[in-house]
């Protein structure tokens, strides 16, 4: 039996919360996902990302769906902005149908930490919205009390990628109390791999205490010039 709308929740969802494009903001269809405009230019991103592009250092592979630029990067705002849960979800989805592409098994989660205040004020770290989905969409256990990150008042973007391979370095570390990750397969997953620089430190960090496999997941990466 076909089944009917009335019985999908989202389409009672969509009478009180109107459906909207998680890239432009454009009203939708209670059923749909994306707005065509937003559809064919997220599939034009991903077959521009950058296949060859090398893994961060200290990781043993790096998935990613989009170069970062629009509409990807309006969809990231969005998740930023806590209204693009359902990209996560929907992106979440899609790199936990890469995983195969790696040379093994993960068996943990984790995402690039977030200064707790920072957390706090927005409400998420975005990074682990996005683990957590992944975590449901492939059934693997997310672990966020692995690392932190420390205060600093510079910001990141004004670096260039030598200066920010350095400023990482005292930026992120072990929390004091870790889980024991010993002979473990990792996944540390982030929004957008710029230079790499912070999946770099955060890969060191878990090989230190005995991580077997790392890898990058995130839903963008820039453009490696
Ligand atoms: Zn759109």
């Amino acid at each position: 039996m076909k089944s009917s709308r009335f019985l999908n929740k989202n389409y009672w969802i969509d009478i009180i919360i109107p459906n909207c494009c998680p890239c432009c903001g454009k009203l939708l269809r209670w059923d749909q996902m994306f707005c065509e405009k937003c559809r064919e230019g997220l599939d034009s991103l991903a077959k521009r990302r950058g296949k060859e592009y090398p893994p961060p250092a200290n990781t043993d592979g790096c998935i990613w769906l989009y170069r970062y630029d629009e509409p990807a990067k309006g969809g990231i705002m969005t998740l930023k902005n806590g209204v693009g849960k359902k990209f996560a979800i929907y992106s979440a989805q899609s790199i936990a149908d890469k995983l195969g592409e790696l040379d093994f098994s993960p068996d943990l989660i984790t995402a690039v930490p977030m200064l707790k205040i920072k957390a706090w004020a927005r409400g998420w770290n975005q990074a682990e919205l996005i683990a957590r989905k992944l975590g449901k969409a492939a059934g693997i256990k997310c672990d966020f009390s692995i690392l932190k990150q420390h205060f600093s008042r510079q910001h990141q973007h004004s670096l260039n990628a030598k200066e920010r391979a350095e400023f990482v370095g005292d930026l992120y570390s072990l929390r004091r109390k870790h889980t024991d990750v010993k002979g473990k397969n990792i996944l540390i997953c982030d929004d957008v791999i710029t230079t790499g620089s912070t999946i770099s430190k955060c890969a060191e960090l878990l090989r230190s205490i005995g991580a077997d496999h790392v890898a990058a997941v995130s839903i963008c990466r820039t453009e490696i010039k």
